[in-house]
């Protein structure tokens, strides 16, 4: 991942130098319309490295998590404490994209905002339970 944004930020500097070279050197058409191209494909590095950094943030926050999400009656739990007990969060989130989604409680159900996943009977468990399985 280190690489990829490495490679992003020279090839930025490398646009942003040969932008400043031709805005400052030439002033025709041709210039112009190199100047809007190397434009759009800054503004498209800009996003790439956005969602670089924006992926690099999940996955940092999802390794933080990890070690405190435990599977516990058909949903997660985070233990964030010998006493303390968050959620419940969606399985299939965090199973699947390590997403710490809390589970919305309707009166009749509890249910995932993203998939949509149902759970009927969520009962928050007492922290001592939450152990994980080696
Ligand atoms: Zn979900």
């Amino acid at each position: 991942m280190a690489d990829i944004v490495s490679s992003l930020l020279t090839a930025v500097t490398t646009l942003v130098q040969t932008y400043r070279a031709i805005r400052e050197t030439l002033d025709t058409q041709q210039s112009k319309n190199a100047q809007v191209d190397l434009r759009s494909k800054f503004d498209e590095m800009e996003r790439t490295i956005a969602e670089v950094q924006r992926a690099v943030k999940e996955c940092t926050d999802a390794l933080q998590l990890k070690p405190m999400m435990y599977y516990h009656g058909g949903c997660f739990w985070m233990k964030t404490g010998d006493a303390m007990v968050q959620g419940p969060y969606c399985p299939k989130c965090w199973e699947a994209d390590q997403k710490s989604l809390h589970l919305i409680n309707d009166e009749e159900c509890w249910f995932c905002p993203q998939c949509r996943t149902t759970l009927t009977d969520v009962r928050t468990p007492e922290p001592s339970v939450l152990t994980h399985s080696t």
